[in-house]
């Protein structure tokens, strides 16, 4: 027999134990009653069934955490009261965090989100005629005018744009790409997988290291090969001896074998970008070169809200307008409204209000000025440095978002160590904060990046830092 289900002289059963857990009304009213009544009944559930659990396991060890009961019902509670999906400081430095949301938005981009949901708006009305108008049409001006492209679309986001046109244009038909380019982005989106689900047929050809554009050429069949397919290496680089077909070279043999050619260019930046020897095509530039479907992000290089953008000829625009799974992958008007600004923002000359250049256009002096305003403000706000040890650095950090994988920006950090806390210990307590701040661990240190943080964020980063640092 178990030791949970034997009586022992001096000792409460298990059945006794259970006895005298609060009952979940109870619980719950005894919780502070700022918080909502749903959630402190929920959490006071969780918490009660969770008691429960351990006391079966080990009936003798459960009294100290009974005395616990109260503060964890009301720490679960105040949790579940507040938004899952909430804001958070980024201390990473890591300007394009696919995990923090990739890229904050620019204030006239927010702006006219808030105009646009808070009440109706013209996504499918023409106020011309009073009729239906197509949401696709309020990027009609400004895509072709960025790019150089006859026709444009947006959708979900640049996996799904390649889904679009790979099942609109290559679907029963087979594409061609280089086995150097067969790649993985982001844990969920491979080039190979896409394919299937699109029903195009994957034609491999080169090699991991070397494609030259002879054996595209003799990998195209007349009638069988809808598409040649250049995918843009966006989080790796290869070095050494390597040799790849640019997607212009590709364009001219498409157009000699009368075979479409395709790009993903993944980040895809509307202004050709030269950046610690980085060599981003420009949008436009690729546009140029005569290829066809051009993919892009619109959170990655651009700055904008989670989306997939497609230009190229206007014929196969079209076609993938008019493809069943456009109405799947469709924007909503929110991101509609964000995108079509920040593009705006470009076609005025004005992407020094884009936060991505804002961030990334910081120098390494400017970030060292800011990490010792921080380190004033942590000070100030503990009353003293008993114990802390706070110290500006610099170093490199990525920029992330599997964009310009080789480029390391110099910046600026301040570095927080405890005499009370273990580094992992001060890094955990910042996440469990409010804000919630994300840190790079370093060197028995929490580093936090002033890249990423907002100049207006600073006061806020240095409160969640102090109270973080408070004693145990
Ligand atoms: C990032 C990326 C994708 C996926 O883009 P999402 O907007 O994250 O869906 C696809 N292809 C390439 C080359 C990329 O870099």
């Amino acid at each position: 027999m178990s030791d949970a289900a034997t009586p022992t002289p001096g000792r409460p059963t298990v059945a006794a134990q259970l006895r005298q857990l609060p009952q979940v009304h109870r619980l719950a009213e005894s919780l502070p009653h700022a918080i909502p009544g749903v959630y402190r009944v929920a959490a006071s559930q969780a918490v009660l069934a969770r008691a429960r659990l351990a006391l079966r396991e080990a009936p003798n060890l459960a009294a100290e955490r009974l005395a616990h009961l109260g503060e964890e019902a009301a720490a679960l509670a105040a949790r579940m009261a507040s938004p899952h999906l909430d804001r958070v400081i980024n201390g990473t430095g890591v300007i394009l965090h696919t995990n923090l949301g990739r890229a904050p938005l620019a204030e006239a981009a927010l702006a006219q989100v808030d105009r646009v949901a808070r009440g109706y708006s013209t996504l499918e009305w023409d106020p011309e005629t009073g009729r239906r108008g197509s949401r696709l049409s309020h990027l009609d001006e400004v895509l072709p005018a960025l790019t150089g492209a006859e026709a444009a679309m947006a959708v979900n986001n640049n996996a799904a744009a390649v889904l679009l046109a790979l099942s609109t244009l290559a679907a029963g038909r087979s594409v061609v790409v280089s086995r150097g380019q067969l790649v993985e982005i982001g844990g969920a989106f491979r080039i190979p997988d896409v394919m299937r689900v699109s029903g195009a047929r994957l034609v491999e050809v080169g090699t991991t290291n070397k494609t030259r554009l002879s054996d595209y050429a003799s990998a195209i069949v007349p009638g069988e090969t809808a598409l040649l397919l250049h995918v843009h290496p966006s989080n790796f680089r290869q070095t050494g001896f390597v040799e790849s077909v640019a997607p212009g070279e590709l364009a001219a043999l498409g157009r000699e074998a009368g075979v479409g050619v395709m790009a993903d260019l993944g980040s895809g930046v509307l202004f050709p970008l030269t950046m610690g020897g980085t060599d981003e095509p420009a949008v436009r530039e690729v546009v140029a070169a005569g290829v066809d479907v051009t993919t892009f992000s619109g959170d990655k290089l651009l700055g904008g809200p989670q989306a997939g953008l497609i230009v190229g000829r206007a014929e196969l625009v079209a076609a993938m307008r008019r493809h069943p799974l456009a109405r799947a992958l469709r924007l909503d008007k929110m991101t509609l409204a964000a995108l079509e600004v920040t593009l705006r923002l470009y076609r005025e000359g004005r992407q020094s209000e884009i936060p991505l250049w804002q961030m990334l256009s910081q120098s390494a002096d400017r970030l060292a000025q800011r990490a010792g305003r921080l380190r004033r403000l942590v000070v100030r706000q503990l009353g003293g440095m008993a114990g802390v040890h706070l110290a500006v650095r610099r170093t490199t950090a990525p920029v992330g978002g599997g964009a310009l994988p080789e480029v390391m920006s110099t910046t600026a950090v301040l570095a927080v160590r405890s005499e009370s806390w273990p580094a992992e210990a001060l890094e955990a307590r910042l996440r469990a904060g409010t804000p919630a701040m994300a840190v790079r661990l370093a060197e028995d240190a929490v580093w936090v990046d002033l890249r990423t943080v907002a100049p207006a964020e600073e006061r806020e980063a240095a409160g969640c830092i102090a109270r973080a640092l408070a004693a145990p």
